[in-house]
């Protein structure tokens, strides 16, 4: 880990204004700041103003700093009352405007970091959403304008997979392939059909589903469908 997580939370006094409701959270909108503040000046600023606009985690080169627990909601969509305010953990990263060596460190930062929130809820990067996903605003700016939200996506997965603990299989696959991760003839067609499209990840076919397994592949089928 290239960066130590910070404690900043505001204060409970503050909730009212800046973290309003008690949130279930379920995605990750990811923010670039649009100026050169550190992530600990971010916060700072966020905390002393007046405005309800808040988020809930500061990144930058050296600092992971969080300012609302995920279990209260915080205004960084411009949605509303929308699904970005009400039910996404909102992750700024530093020093985007200027860009340059330490905007592409938080970045990777926050490619760690976002990991790790995805494995701590059990989630896969379809969890991952843009703040221009929301409301159609022009963040996060930096990785929009380099092209860069797909590989932010695919590096956060490489991570998550590390951490899961199913990278480690598909770079072994070739020299010690065990039998169960070959599927059964009968089942072979619909096992590749099933990884090209998303819905497995194409490992371990003959090991059991998981609750947690199936909810994410009916999320992956459309058929779970948020709550209004
Ligand atoms: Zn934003």
């Amino acid at each position: 880990m290239t960066y130590t997580v910070v404690n900043k939370f505001i204060p409970q006094s503050l909730y009212k204004l800046k973290a309003s409701y008690g949130m279930s959270p379920q995605y990750i909108t990811i923010h670039n700041t649009a100026n050169d503040a550190t992530a600990l000046n971010e916060i700072a600023y966020m905390t002393r103003n007046n405005n309800a606009t808040s988020y809930h985690v500061a990144i930058d080169d050296k600092h992971a700093v969080q300012a609302i627990p995920f279990s209260r909601n915080a205004w960084h969509c411009g949605d509303g009352q929308g699904s970005g305010n009400r039910k996404s953990i909102g992750i700024e990263i530093c020093y985007s405007k200027s860009g340059g060596l330490k905007y592409y460190a938080a970045e990777e930062n926050a490619v760690e970091y976002t990991a790790h929130a995805l494995k701590q809820y059990g989630w896969g990067i379809e969890r991952i959403k843009w703040h221009r996903d929301w409301s159609g605003k022009n963040c996060p700016h930096r990785m929009i304008a380099e092209g860069r939200l797909d590989s932010f996506k695919n590096r956060v997965k490489v991570k998550l997979d590390e951490l899961n603990g199913t990278a480690k299989l598909s770079a072994s696959r070739k020299e010690d392939e065990p039998v169960s991760n070959k599927p059964s003839s009968w089942a072979k067609e619909s096992w590749d059909k099933a990884a090209k499209n998303g819905i497995v990840d194409g490992t371990g076919p003959t090991s059991p589903l998981t609750r947690e397994q199936f909810v994410v592949i009916l999320d992956r089928l459309g058929l779970n469908k948020e709550v209004k």
